[in-house]
């Protein structure tokens, strides 16, 4: 009998579980340890921020599902990781705290187990910038919480337009190492197209502010896509959007600090600016979780484990590489870390080897350029793939992990929203083969063109819509859930 621990019950966390459980004949154990009672489709949050989905649409409770699919669910944070065992209990294990309503917040305890599958996301870490984030100064829609205030916030601004104020509205990532500039250009969409439904957007200025040195680097390095016969870069695409809708957009910016109603950042010159704004949805760039390693004689080897950003090292190489000397193979293939053959990271928990946009750094030295993004779609395969490995060396005795999916051998599609309504709402839809590019396998632009796509249109609201029912559906464990597609 095996016992597998998923760590996390986002994207990764709870794709891997349901796939884990639907694999593992009993009596192998499933076990989640997850500090929140619900999960989040969190794509979704972009239309709780503005009002066009309540937050309740986009949660659901775990427990129930975990109950029915006979998954053990701790509702509890990882706080310790013991892979070697310790002195006073000799299996391999995770401390966890516990987070629960019940009176039993903050009480310690181990889970041991047989396989670890780390999917514990990101921490959002607003403190890097100082006044960034809810419980300061700006906005976020990173959880439903967040986004169901921005919402609160943005009725209050058309409010104030609708009484014939002016104001400026500002949308973006609020450092200079931020990822996930995808959701912010989602995000500076649907502003824009609630403020019209509004009737109120020719009194609003709409600022887009992105550490990427170029717009459409989405922390990928751009990608180039087949448009009406031409080979076009997504810099061209996305700023004929933001032109076409008299969205501003500021450039390869580091957000310094946010004051109550001014921001201010450096950009690649070394330049500093003060932005005045009426309202601020800022992305935080994101770290590992504060989880610590030991050694069996208890020594602290979180260092061996994770990387300085937080999250856990698997098979990728991380010897520092300049630019030029990146390769596709540098990237993670089986997610299994290197130290321990039982344990495995996915999702956004899994340290990235080096960034994919090329590293830039502002005449002061300050560091702006993306972090890469984890996006769900390889998220939920990296969950796939962790999950049939595991099948393989529980069930079939193999010795190691048979499946694989490195970024640089796997796409990503992505439908970002642009306003929501089903007659009038439109999105961008794009693909993109590699995700991390290739140049030895694809010389001319580093990936395979006839799978790197990019179109917008009221086909894409659509589908947005078809994939947020779809993939909750799924991630309920309806029935015929294991037939909808990562
Ligand atoms: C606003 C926004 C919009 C987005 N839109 C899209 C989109 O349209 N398309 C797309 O593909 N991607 C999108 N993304 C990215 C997508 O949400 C992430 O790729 C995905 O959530 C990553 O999955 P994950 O499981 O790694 O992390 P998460 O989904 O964040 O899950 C992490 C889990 O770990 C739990 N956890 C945290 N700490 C601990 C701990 N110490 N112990 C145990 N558990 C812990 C958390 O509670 C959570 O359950 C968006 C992201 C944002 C912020």
């Amino acid at each position: 009998m095996a016992r597998v621990v998923v760590l996390g019950a986002g994207i990764a966390g709870h794709t891997a579980a349901l796939l884990l459980r639907q694999k593992l004949p009993h009596p192998h154990e499933v076990v989640v340890v997850s500090p929140k009672p619900t999960y989040n489709w969190i794509p979704s949050n972009i239309w709780v921020g503005v009002g066009m989905m309540k937050p309740e649409q986009v949660v659901f409770e775990l427990a129930p599902v975990y109950r029915k699919r006979r998954i053990d669910f701790r509702q509890a944070r990882a706080v310790e990781l013991w892979p070697e065992g310790g002195a006073d209990e000799p299996s391999p294990h995770v401390v966890v705290e516990a987070v629960g309503a019940d009176g039993a917040a903050g009480e310690r305890s181990r889970v041991t187990y047989d396989y670890l599958v780390n999917a514990t996301g990101p921490r959002l870490n607003f403190a890097a910038t100082p006044g960034l984030g809810p419980a300061a100064n700006s906005l976020s829609v990173c959880t439903h919480d967040h986004a169901a205030q921005a919402a609160q916030a943005l009725r209050g601004a058309i409010e104030r337009l609708r009484r014939g104020d002016r104001l400026t509205l500002v949308v973006g990532v609020g450092h200079g190492t931020c990822t996930c500039e995808g959701a912010a250009f989602e995000y500076v969409f649907n502003v824009d197209f609630a403020l019209r439904q509004a009737g109120v957007r020719e009194r609003a200025r709409l600022v887009f502010i992105t550490n990427e040195a170029e717009l459409g680097d989405f922390g990928v390095g751009g990608v180039h896509i087949r448009r009406g016969g031409y080979r076009v870069h997504s810099r061209t695409f996305a700023e004929s959007l933001y032109a076409e809708r008299g969205i501003e957009w500021i450039t390869g910016a580091h957000v310094q600090r946010v004051e109550p109603a001014v921001l201010h950042y450096e950009t690649l010159d070394g330049e500093e600016h003060a932005l005045p704004f009426d309202f601020a949805m800022l992305l935080p760039p994101f770290a590992g979780q504060p989880i610590r390693a030991f050694d069996q004689a208890g020594a602290d080897v979180t260092a061996d484990l994770f990387a300085p950003s937080g999250f856990m090292k698997v098979d990728a190489d991380y010897t520092p590489k300049p630019y030029e000397a990146w390769r596709a193979s540098d990237w993670p293939r089986t997610y299994q870390t290197p130290r321990h053959r039982n344990v495995f990271a996915i999702g956004i928990a899994f340290a990235p080897p080096h960034p994919i946009s090329r590293p830039l750094k502002s005449k002061r030295g300050t560091p702006i350029s993306p972090a890469p993004p984890r996006t769900g779609m390889p998220s939920a395969v990296m969950a796939r793939t962790v999950a049939e490995s595991l099948y393989g060396m529980i069930v079939l005795g193999l010795p190691g992990p048979t499946r694989t999916a490195s970024m640089a051998e796997v796409g990503a599609s992505c439908v970002a929203s642009a306003g929501a309504s089903w007659f009038a709402g439109s999105a961008a839809s794009m693909t993109m083969f590699p995700i991390v590019p290739d140049y030895e396998k694809y010389p001319e632009f580093g990936r395979d063109l006839h799978f790197t796509y990019g179109e917008i249109g009221s086909a894409g609201h659509w589908i947005k819509k078809l994939l947020h029912h779809l993939f909750l559906w799924k991630a309920r464990a309806r029935p015929g859930w294991w037939l909808v597609p990562e």
